[in-house]
């Protein structure tokens, strides 16, 4: 099988150069970085390695594109989005194998992450023109009190591999439809999905210097990123420990920041469950992009009574999983993202077993970087993976005995991203969902992600909500006006 990119993906989606001020940019030192097929280890591309001082020009010339994007009525900057939408969509096919080319996933995940993608410039396209102020009634009767909403400015979006595309334009659609002008560094391990959007945008009629991408090296694009006081807002999503760091760097401009940061989603599985419901969730929650989403379950609890029937059934659904190439038909599970993320894998699986974790099925590394869909029975508190986030196709099943024993083990964690359970019991639905520590819970139901409804987490799992009319927000500040003399 071809995995040359030229067979799969048309030329005009191709593009080996940043994007600044609407020019396709190589880097100022003409250095460039290779970007790999995780299936393969094939060099699909070289991209410019650009640094701090092509992110100050890319910079510079969002905030000069800034100030005309914003004077452009709601309606205008609606209709860039809705064509940017359109042109996504006709091209969704190819824009997926360039995803799983680029990136692992298997095809069908990639063809839906880019609907995924395509509903945020959909969404936000609409929302532009809702995004509307307020009036107060004020104290006296010769007052008034108006609040505009106006954009922040020049916003700067960090995003991470393991969505290419969905999380460029989650970010990006808010801030454009808002009035922002944006400067994308887009993770350096997949790059080409970021690049291939932004070509889709200028065909869609996007001002030059309102989407800008500065593709490299990112301790330097990040820290000057964070250094300028014309950047307004910075939006990150990845680990933690970056989330962290930036949060540093950007103190001293005081930005306004919005962290999408990592998880360690809990899935507990009450005695009472539709069995079947919770296990296709689960194969849904941990096996979705080999385990490497951030709202991927990382601990499976189960109660006492349903232990061994959901861990029987569970585990001969995982290990009939079909394994490989994600350009082929009918695979179910791709590569991991590269070997750093094969070793945290192996090392989380030979930490549980060391410590007295039975392994169910898997627990196999496949070549490459593939590595079997696992399962580990008997897990508990002291393992790896019980604080951890293993980002991989590790299911580990910890045993439970009553109802606040389970909400006592699900928050038992710095992190508070996305959190599962099942149950057929309304008021356990109540008590559960009330009491978890995370920012999104699903009951009954496997699927958090979708454009309509605010995606983010709490505690050390970040800061701010994506999607929905909550994400424009994150890009808009509010005005208060005190009108007098009336
Ligand atoms: P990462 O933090 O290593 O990288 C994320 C992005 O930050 C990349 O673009 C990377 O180049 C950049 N980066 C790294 N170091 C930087 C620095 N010093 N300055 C500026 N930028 C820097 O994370 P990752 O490995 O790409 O992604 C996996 C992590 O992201 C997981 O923890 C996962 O849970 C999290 N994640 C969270 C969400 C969410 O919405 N909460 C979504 C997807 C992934």
């Amino acid at each position: 099988m071809s995995n040359t990119l030229e067979d799969w993906v048309p030329a005009e989606l191709l593009r080996d150069r940043g994007l600044i001020d609407g020019v396709w940019t190589a880097a100022d030192t003409g250095a460039e970085f290779e970007v790999t097929n995780p299936a393969s280890g094939e060099v699909l591309a070289r991209v410019p390695d650009m640094g701090a001082p092509e992110t100050s020009v890319a910079i510079e010339a969002a905030e000069r594109a800034q100030r005309l994007w914003a004077a452009r009525t709601a309606s205008e900057r609606a209709e860039v989005l809705f064509r940017w939408r359109d042109l996504v969509l006709e091209n969704q096919d190819a824009l997926a194998r360039l995803l799983t080319l680029e990136q692992g996933k298997p095809f069908a995940e990639a063809r839906g992450e880019i609907g995924y993608a395509a509903s945020f410039l959909r969404f936000y396209g609409e929302e532009a023109r809702r995004i509307r102020g307020e009036t107060i009634p004020s104290a006296s009767a010769d007052t008034r009190i108006v609040v505009l909403r106006q954009p922040i400015g020049v916003a700067a979006c960090i995003t991470p591999w393991n969505f290419p595309a969905a999380m460029i334009t989650r970010k990006a659609a808010p801030a454009i439809a808002a009035g922002c002008a944006v400067v994308m560094k887009p993770a350096e391990l997949t790059p080409l999905s970021a690049l291939a959007l932004a070509a889709l945008a200028e065909r869609a009629g996007m001002p030059a210097g309102v989407l800008n991408i500065v593709t490299g090296g990112p301790q330097a694009i990040g820290a000057e990123l964070c250094a300028s006081p014309a950047v307004r807002a910075l939006s990150f999503t990845g680990s933690t420990d970056v989330g962290r760091l930036l949060s540093a760097q950007c103190a001293p401009t005081v930005k306004k920041l919005s962290l999408e940061l990592g998880g360690n989603a809990p899935f507990i599985v009450f005695d009472d469950a539709d069995l079947d419901a919770a296990v296709e969730g689960a194969v849904l929650s941990k096996y979705r992009h080999s385990g490497q989403t951030c709202v991927c379950t990382n601990r499976f609890l189960v109660q006492d009574g349903i232990y061994d029937a959901f861990t029987e059934r569970f585990t001969s659904r995982v290990a009939q999983l079909t394994v490989g190439n994600g350009m082929l038909d009918g695979v179910q599970v791709g590569p991991l993202i590269d070997d750093r993320a094969l070793g945290k894998v192996q090392a989380h699986v030979a930490d549980a077993l060391d410590n007295g974790a039975k392994l169910l099925t898997g627990g196999e590394h496949l070549g490459g970087t593939f590595y079997a869909p696992t399962v580990l029975g008997e897990a508990t508190t002291g393992m790896r993976l019980a604080t951890e986030e293993t980002f991989g196709p590790v299911a580990a099943l910890f045993r439970f005995g009553e109802e606040a024993e389970a909400i006592q083990l699900a928050n038992d964690t710095e992190y508070g991203l996305g959190g599962y359970f099942y149950t057929r019991d309304i008021g356990r639905v109540w008590r559960v969902a009330e009491q978890l520590e995370t920012g999104m819970v699903g009951i009954n139901s496997a699927m958090l992600s979708v454009e309509i409804a605010p995606f983010g987490g709490v505690k050390q799992s970040g800061i701010g909500r994506e999607g929905s009319h909550h994400g424009i927000d994150e890009f808009v500040e509010l005005k208060y006006l005190a009108f007098g003399g009336i």
